[in-house]
């Protein structure tokens, strides 16, 4: 018999895992992210009850991005805002501009923006956003007036108070400019806080443009302690020599480390004994990339991950350590400053090695810790010194890691379902005391 329409039907979704929109053959890092959250369950208790919260994102939006380009022909492009989680407070997390971007990959990096605000107790929630494209294709121009575009279709869920974008791969200062003129003109006021990662003349942070790389050295140099590996003389690999690679290379060889092997999308370089960091940095700032630096000799793409080291920093894109790669690896610590780099499954392989990663949501921490800083300097329109953000800086990222360690110890389980079991227990309480609305 069919029920009255008044009647209330129980019907549950087909997958409480799988929002309707996905293709469940192409998750991608967002599977990752769900697996990782399947393995904090167990360590809920009674928290678990609202966990289903973390496997949706909260609001999602997709847009189109029309511009003229320069010949004056017209090109659309795909843009995302995922909004993960608002519970701890408003949005916050980058803008990647990437040919490979994607809804699923979205989410996934919205989600682990959620964790890792929690995991160092930023007073935000986590969001992620990024246009399909390949930037280097376009004129700076181009390239302003898409950004532009995008800023506005995303307008009426961001600001100050809802949602606070920052630079991811392929943004920068210029772009985070560009966004916070375009959401002032539309709002009719100029509003610093709306982005960060911004130029320090217009509200921006001291020290924001190295916190990723300077958070990622100041975990590492922890981890190292706990591992009894001197940083002096220890050989250091580093996939990425972006915002987050380059800082973190600096600041490692600054410390008497070699940096031996490094790769970017042009090109795997090594020099045994340690390259020259300076030069390889001023060597991509010319050139785009490490591919023709004279200082190293090139290596294939995939012997990158046989190289010996005792630091290996992937600082680029997720997924890639998988298993496979995991299996080869001959290091002791793996500092995760890219967003998702290892597969749940390289993470077994890497745990039953006994390799020690200090995962994402914690090692790269350190770029949104600023950006609180920077957020919280805008709204009181009082400027820190550098010296003060630094100190503030690796004392939050220590204090996270040490309390994450000792969660890891407590519990028998690997650093990054630590910090998982911190964040999620942070995020699932704060939803707990907000209740359920109606
Ligand atoms: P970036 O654009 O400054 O640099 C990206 C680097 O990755 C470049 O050196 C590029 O050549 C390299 N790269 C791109 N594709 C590659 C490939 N297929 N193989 C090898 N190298 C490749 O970006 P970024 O800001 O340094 O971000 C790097 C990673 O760090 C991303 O995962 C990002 O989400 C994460 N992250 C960045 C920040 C930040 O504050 N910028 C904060 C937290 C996490």
């Amino acid at each position: 018999m069919r029920p009255a329409p008044h009647q209330a039907v129980a019907r549950g979704p087909l997958n409480p895992t799988l929002p309707s929109y996905l293709d469940a053959h192409a998750l991608g890092p967002w599977g990752h992210y769900l697996q990782q959250i399947d393995r904090v369950l167990p360590h809920l208790g009674s928290l678990s009850r609202w966990a289903d919260t973390l496997r949706r994102p909260k609001r999602i939006m997709v847009v189109d991005v029309p511009i003229e380009l320069d010949n004056g022909t017209m090109a659309h492009f795909e843009g995302y805002r995922v909004q993960h989680n608002l519970s701890r407070g408003p949005g916050k997390g980058g803008v990647r501009f990437h040919q490979d971007v994607n809804l699923p990959e979205v989410m996934a990096l919205a989600a682990w923006m959620s964790i890792k605000n929690a995991a160092v107790n930023v007073p935000y929630g986590g969001a992620k956003g990024g246009i399909r494209v390949d930037p280097r294709t376009l004129s700076p121009g181009e390239l302003e007036r898409m950004t532009r575009r995008y800023t506005s279709e995303i307008g009426i869920i961001i600001g100050p108070h809802q949602d606070i974008p920052a630079p991811d791969v392929n943004t920068n200062e210029q772009t985070m400019a560009w966004m916070m003129d375009t959401y002032s003109m539309n709002v009719g006021a100029t509003t610093t806080g709306v982005v960060t990662g911004k130029p320090v003349d217009l509200g921006g942070s001291l020290g924001r443009r190295e916190a990723t790389g300077r958070g990622v050295f100041t975990v590492g140099e922890l981890a190292c302690r706990h591992l009894a590996l001197p940083l002096e003389g220890a050989r250091v690999s580093v996939q990425g020599m972006g915002n987050v690679g380059g800082v973190a290379a600096r600041l490692f060889a600054q410390a008497g480390a070699r940096v031996q092997a490094v790769q970017d999308h042009t090109a795997t370089v090594y020099r045994d004994g340690g390259l020259d960091v300076d030069a390889l940095l001023a060597h991509v700032s010319e050139h785009g990339g490490v591919a023709g630096f004279a200082g190293a000799e090139p290596l294939s793409n995939e012997s990158f991950w046989d190289v010996p080291s005792d630091i290996l920093i992937p600082a680029a894109l997720e997924q890639q350590i998988t298993p496979e790669r995991a299996a080869r690896l001959r290091t002791r610590l793996v500092l995760e400053g890219a967003n998702g780099p290892t597969t749940p499954q390289a993470d077994d392989v890497l745990a039953d090695r006994n390799i020690l990663v200090v995962p994402d949501v914690i090692a790269n921490a350190g770029g949104v810790t600023v950006s609180y800083f920077e957020w919280v300097q805008d709204f009181s329109s009082f400027f820190w010194d550098e010296e003060d953000i630094n100190r503030r800086l690796v004392r939050i990222m220590s204090q996270a890691l040490e309390a994450v360690w000792a969660v890891a110890l407590e519990q028998q389980v690997s650093l990054r379902t630590a910090a998982f079991i911190v964040a999620c227990r942070r995020i699932l309480h704060t939803r707990q005391l907000r209740g359920l609305y109606p």
